[in-house]
């Protein structure tokens, strides 16, 4: 089906910012006018979103979350998920999308979770012919971006003849 990524944004942000407000995190939106539908499945994005933020939340101490979506020419949609939590380090980057894999064992106990998310999260953005790739500076934040192949400018998707 053709889905309005603003409204599942919408949708997980409802489920996700009482764990946010509890922790003093402010998550900002930024979308640009009229974004472009995208040939996805609600349910898988917004599975999606809700486990890149509650990752941005739980990793995140003090500061901001801001998601942006984006229309990319042509025919892409850019979504990014930035915090301004404790990053991840250089050499333990390349591993987070594998199933199982938590970066530092000290943090298993102090953060739960089983390592999961981000192997799911891959899967589901590949599934809908998106790409996702994550950037991160140690001690500053990170900042996960995913594309999405979008209607192109001639068509309207969903209702149109
Ligand atoms: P869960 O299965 O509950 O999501 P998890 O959060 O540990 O558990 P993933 O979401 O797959 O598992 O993330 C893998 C690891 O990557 C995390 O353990 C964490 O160390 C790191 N990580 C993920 N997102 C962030 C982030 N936004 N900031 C810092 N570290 C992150
Ligand atoms: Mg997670």
């Amino acid at each position: 089906e053709w889905i309005d990524l603003g409204e599942v944004l919408e949708n997980s942000l409802r489920k996700t910012a009482l764990k946010a407000r509890q922790k003093g995190l402010l998550i900002n939106r930024h979308m640009e006018g009229d974004l472009p539908l995208v040939y996805a499945d609600g349910l898988r994005m917004e599975q999606i979103f809700i486990n890149l933020i509650d990752n941005a939340v739980r990793y995140t101490e003090a500061g901001s979350i801001q998601i942006q979506l984006k229309r990319i020419e042509p025919n892409q949609l850019m979504v990014t998920v930035a915090d301004t939590g404790m990053g991840i380090s250089e050499s333990e980057l390349p591993h987070i999308f594998e199933r199982f894999y938590r970066v530092e064992k000290s943090r298993s106990r102090e953060y739960g979770g089983s390592g999961l998310g981000l192997a799911i999260v891959k899967n589901l953005v590949e599934l809908q012919g998106g790409t996702i790739t994550v950037s991160s500076q140690e001690g500053l934040g990170t900042c996960f971006e995913m594309r999405f192949p979008t209607e192109s400018d001639n068509q309207t998707g969903e209702g149109s003849a």
